[in-house]
């Protein structure tokens, strides 16, 4: 498509935009970038850029090292923070390989795939993450764990004293094309959430990982530390990123909804959800990627533990809000913001997808609090625990089938390595745990 690409050049110029960077995404969901300069920005868009990627987290493959950036024209942003003199833009890319075909392991080409297979049954996919995170302050330029405000649940100032940096943030990303829906301070200290409207699954991994760096940037600017980690600190709330999954029709319904079923969920939204719950203890291994993120998945701090689902209930792992129509949509709540989008988006999608092709029944909604069921009764209702450590999810993964072939052998077998390394050097660090439990007693 000659003609987009001449008129993207027209823009850079008109933008008078100096530097071009070329942005993808690690097998870990780390934003990667190569600048250019401007007026390299026609061979970027016609032949792509050529780098080594050798040294990229899960890309390495001795014989095919050097890859192939091509941008996606769509995702063309001016970076609002950089001063205008130097104006810098950004494309998100693909990573090819120099013989043209797609990377296998460029997590965007898996989702790519995976919302290829869900056209073909004549599905959009859409996906609504809600990204919540903390501000530290930094000290002598490092991150510390120390709290920027004291402020609680829907604070508003003096206590909440981020309001500003989370404005700045707002217009940050209002600048860079999101539709921002809410905002606010979450439960912990200096813990916030900003909800972006949902949108197809491409965009919105693009939008977690835009996200993410936009209010990092921004909140280094203000002399703080935005921290996306699971579970900072013990005894309070982590950070989650809930999302929200629905199927569109190609007549642009909503699929999910059925004003005469029960709860007015369609047949489809009921087998999406009963492929979610099939697959979702393999699902975890992407989902929650950090040994940290398991201190999360504990009892008491609104994260879910216990595989079930309701239409009522809070504390189930999938959620179906109360908006029907076009807003119908079941959320699933384990995912945290240290998780890879795209190679997470692409997980649920396939399970959900299984549920739809195998006409999977889910089980009954657990509608009582789950947290106050004695174990037994828990049991009864084959109500299930999510996997308790990195470890055990990786396992998980690797005897799911259908995961393990969403992802294709190249990501699988280097996320099945990067848990195992990372768990062992967890398991044989000596914690302050330890030492506080062990030190003096024995
Ligand atoms: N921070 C909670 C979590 O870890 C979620 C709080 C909420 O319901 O928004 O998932
Ligand atoms: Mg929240
Ligand atoms: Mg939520």
């Amino acid at each position: 498509t000659g003609d987009s690409v001449s008129r993207i050049l027209e823009k850079i110029e008109e933008d008078r935009v100096q530097f071009i960077r070329l942005q993808f995404t690690d097998i870990l969901g780390m934003s990667k970038n190569v600048a250019i300069p401007a007026k390299q920005a026609e061979k970027a868009l016609t032949d792509g850029i050529s780098f080594d990627g050798s040294s990229i987290q899960g890309f390495a493959r001795i014989e095919e090292s050097d890859m192939v950036l091509k941008p996606d024209i769509s995702t063309y942003q001016i970076l609002p923070w950089r001063s205008e003199k130097n104006r810098v833009a950004r494309f998100i890319c693909d990573v090819y390989t120099p013989k043209g075909a797609p990377f296998e392991g460029d997590p965007r080409y898996i989702l790519r795939k995976q919302v290829e297979e869900a056209k073909k049954m004549g599905y959009i996919f859409n996906t609504g993450p809600e990204l919540e995170f903390f501000l530290f302050k930094q000290q002598n330029g490092v991150p510390s764990l120390e709290f920027q405000d004291v402020g609680g649940y829907f604070d508003l100032a003096p206590t909440d004293l981020a309001e500003d940096v989370r404005r700045d943030i707002i217009i940050a990303l209002t600048d860079m094309g999101f539709d921002i829906e809410a905002s606010h301070h979450e439960v912990a200290k200096s813990q916030h959430e900003i909800d972006f409207k949902y949108g197809d699954a491409l965009t919105t991994a693009d939008n977690v990982i835009t996200f993410k760096y936009a209010t990092k940037t921004i909140a280094l600017q203000n002399g703080l530390h935005a921290s996306f980690m699971a579970k900072p600190i013990f005894g309070i709330n982590g950070s989650g990123m809930h999302t929200n999954c629905s199927l569109g029709t190609m007549d642009g319904q909503n699929a999910f909804y059925d004003p005469d079923a029960p709860k007015q969920l369609s047949e489809t939204a009921m087998q999406f959800i009963a492929g979610l719950l099939k697959h979702v203890k393999g699902i975890t291994r992407l989902a929650n990627p950090t040994v940290n993120s398991y201190k999360r998945l504990v009892p008491g701090y609104e994260a879910p533990v216990y595989i079930g689902w309701s239409a009522s209930n809070r504390t189930a792992l999938v959620r179906v809000p109360a908006p029907r129509g076009r807003s119908t949509r079941v959320e699933l709540r384990s995912p945290d913001p240290t998780c890879n989008p795209y190679l997470t988006f692409a997980a649920i999608l396939a399970a959900g997808l299984d549920g739809i092709k195998n006409k999977l029944e889910p089980p009954a909604s657990a509608d009582k609090n789950i947290f106050h069921m004695t174990n037994e009764e828990r049991n009864n209702e084959g109500i299930y625990t999510l996997p308790g450590s990195l470890i055990e999810a990786n396992q998980y993964m690797m005897q799911d089938a259908l995961i393990c072939a969403t992802l294709g052998p190249h990501v699988t077998e280097n996320l099945n390595s990067i848990a195992e390394i990372e768990w062992d050097s967890f398991r044989t660090a000596v914690t302050d745990w330890e030492t506080n439990r062990y030190l003096s007693t024995y």
